[in-house]
């Protein structure tokens, strides 16, 4: 069967790091052409500088992905949709809510799939914990989330600026892992925002959220820092009403189940995302998961804010 034309918009980081190599190892799509503002060029595609020049002199292309910083996703889905295109849009999806919400609805209206990855739901650990949890109700969550942002996010001023999300860009990972095992909805109770001094997002963050009335999920309390140098720590352990408990480490790769290993995959999160988008696209579907935006979203809104010591690369 012929491979879908893809265009690709945003040769960032996790372009290069993901984007690339499972475009090509999954099969399915072809890479035709990329955008990057910098000129950045990739083997076998056409380099253009805006995606609407790239829409504009190949017509050919049938979805696009979209992996620029969020602030900038709105715009550029709306122009793929209204031009006929899949798109498929990195995570956090949008800067506001309202951005996404105006995106499901030109999808719904351009008959076009959006696809809203979060990778991190992407792992074969994340499917059986949430099947783990609608059989062992669960009690009580802690998750601990630190990273060094030097080392993941190197230069990126983006995610310093108001819109950029910063730790939370991180956080948003967890959250949506959060979403996906969880039986049902949890709420932010509330939020403890650190913000550097000469920065206008959060180097850390302390959230309590808990889970919807009669669903007997209590506190679950999540630590956001990115300023966790050496061992890098991406963990939620989940207390279970039977006494037991579920351990999800290294993002939801391990799984642990009443402290015994069950699932250690490699990380084939990019790929698995490949897979949904053409099958989504096969099927006619959209897939946006608007949830974990709206638990960063209320932690904004209901959180403290402090000041810590300055920030510099
Ligand atoms: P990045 O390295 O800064 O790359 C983003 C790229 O988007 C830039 O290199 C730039 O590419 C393009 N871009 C920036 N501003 C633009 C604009 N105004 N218009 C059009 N294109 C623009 O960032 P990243 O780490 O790849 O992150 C991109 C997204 O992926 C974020 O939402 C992030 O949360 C998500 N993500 C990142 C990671 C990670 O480990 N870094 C992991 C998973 C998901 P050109 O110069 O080529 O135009």
């Amino acid at each position: 069967m012929a491979k879908r034309k893809l265009g690709l918009v945003g040769v960032g980081k996790i372009a290069i790091d993901q984007h690339l190599p499972s475009i090509a190892e999954t099969g399915l799509f072809e890479l035709v052409a990329v955008t990057s503002q910098r000129g950045i060029e990739v083997p076998g595609a056409c380099t253009f500088k805006t995606q609407a020049e790239m829409l504009a002199a190949m017509p050919e292309i049938e979805a696009v992905a979209n992996c620029t910083p969020p602030g900038v996703r709105h715009g550029a889905t709306l122009e793929a949709l209204n031009g006929g295109k899949h798109v498929l849009i990195e995570k956090p999806p949008t800067a506001s809510v309202a951005e996404l919400a105006d995106m499901v609805g030109a999808a719904q209206s351009a008959r076009r799939t959006l696809f809203a990855t979060w990778h991190s739901q992407f792992n074969s650990g994340v499917d059986k914990a949430a099947e783990i949890l609608r059989a062992r109700p669960p009690k009580s969550a802690q998750i601990i989330w630190k990273e060094d942002v030097r080392r993941w996010h190197p230069g990126q001023e983006w995610i310093w600026q108001a819109g950029g999300f910063g730790v939370f860009d991180p956080g948003i990972n967890a959250l949506s892992i959060l979403v996906k095992i969880m039986p049902a909805a949890v709420f932010v109770q509330s939020a403890d925002l650190t913000f550097p001094q000469n920065r206008d997002t959060p180097i850390a963050a302390n959230l309590i959220l808990a889970g919807a009335q009669g669903s007997g999920i209590g506190v679950i309390s999540a630590e956001f820092d990115w300023r966790q140098e050496g061992e890098q720590t991406w963990t939620i352990e989940v207390a279970l009403h039977d006494g037991g408990a579920l351990t999800l480490t290294h993002g939801g790769t391990k799984l642990l189940i009443d402290g015994m290993p069950d699932i250690a995959l490699p990380d084939d999160e990019y790929r698995r995302i490949y897979r949904r988008f053409d099958d989504l696209i096969a099927n006619g579907q959209s897939d946006i998961d608007a949830r974990p935006l709206h638990i960063v979203a209320d932690a904004m809104l209901l959180g403290k804010r402090r000041v810590t010591d300055a920030f510099n690369w």
